[in-house]
């Protein structure tokens, strides 16, 4: 306020640091929840994937995208998502901790006002947190990079989860006996290990739990209809299409050409 920046005490701004994110790198905000081993323990999710609480996490990354500036596109999968903000933004002057704490607090804020909406009466039971770091890509394809090594992560784990429980909830095998089951084993291991004694083809799995969930802005139509009435007429209805930026959901590969392509004004030149 006005009071204090004439007074005595003003110096101590001083010994807060620049944090100004570099000029023309994407700025990447990644959240991960914390200890949600746990967490997912404690509130019974599914395993190995809960499709609650993958929904819960996208409805606060949405909320994220709607009510912050500037991100154009942001990729999630187990307890994390990471924020892609427009390498030419210039919110809060490209101060990373003023950016990751935004993005941190609108999504867990988020995630605790959806929980019932996903949830119902399965109650929460006590508040969780997300870390989050900052991290700049110089270029499209370090970008690119970046969320391609999201998500092969992505596959990497959902097909170990998928094996390891497919082995305990079908196999009858304890946790420790399917842990050591699939030690050493190789990706190729453990799609043979699904198809010859579960029937299982990874292939056909859930795109969601294979891929992921990646939010971008898009044009949509959206169509009402309006009743209008002149003076000495009848009332009638009348269609009206608007084109409106929203976010839209999808859980498709994006380490290959072809989103990319699909969705050119998403990396800048
Ligand atoms: P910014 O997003 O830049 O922080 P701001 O609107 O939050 O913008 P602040 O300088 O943080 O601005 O000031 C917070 C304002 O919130 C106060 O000026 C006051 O109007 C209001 N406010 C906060 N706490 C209270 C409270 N307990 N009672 C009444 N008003 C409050
Ligand atoms: P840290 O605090 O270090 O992040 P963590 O316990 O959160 O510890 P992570 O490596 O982030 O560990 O892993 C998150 C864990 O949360 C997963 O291994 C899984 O057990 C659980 N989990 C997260 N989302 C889901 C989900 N949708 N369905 C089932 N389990 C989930
Ligand atoms: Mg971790
Ligand atoms: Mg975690
Ligand atoms: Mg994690
Ligand atoms: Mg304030």
């Amino acid at each position: 306020s006005s009071v204090m920046a004439k007074s005595k005490f003003e110096y101590v701004r001083n010994f807060e640091l620049d944090d100004t994110c570099l000029r023309n790198c994407y700025i990447v905000v990644r959240l991960d929840g914390r200890n949600f081993h746990k967490f997912s323990e404690q509130h019974n999710f599914m395993k190995p994937n809960d499709n609650r609480a993958l929904g819960l996490m996208s409805r606060s990354a949405r909320s994220v995208m709607e009510e912050l500036e500037d991100i154009t596109i942001a990729y999630g999968q187990s307890d994390e998502f990471s924020f892609v903000f427009k390498r030419s933004t210039t919110w809060f002057k490209r101060r990373a901790s003023k950016l990751m704490t935004h993005v941190a607090s609108q999504f867990s804020s988020s995630f605790v006002y959806y929980w019932k909406e996903y949830f119902g009466e399965h109650p929460l039971l006590y508040p969780p947190s997300f870390d989050g770091r900052v991290v700049l890509y110089p270029s499209n394809h370090n970008l690119r990079d970046y969320l391609s090594w999201r998500q092969a992560d992505c596959h990497i784990n959902n097909l170990y989860n998928t094996a390891f429980w497919t082995l305990v909830q079908k196999g009858g095998l304890t946790t420790t006996q399917a842990e050591e089951r699939l030690s050493g084993t190789q990706a190729a291991d453990k799609n043979e290990i699904l198809f010859s004694e579960f029937n299982i083809n990874y292939n056909n799995e859930s795109p969601l739990h294979k891929k992921g969930t990646t939010l971008i802005w898009e044009k949509v139509n959206e169509t009402t209809t309006k009743q209008i009435k002149r003076p000495d007429e009848v009332e009638t209805e009348i269609t009206v299409t608007r084109t409106r930026k929203k976010v839209t959901s999808h859980s498709c590969d994006i380490i290959g050409e072809q989103f990319w392509e699909e969705h050119p004004d998403i990396l800048e030149s």
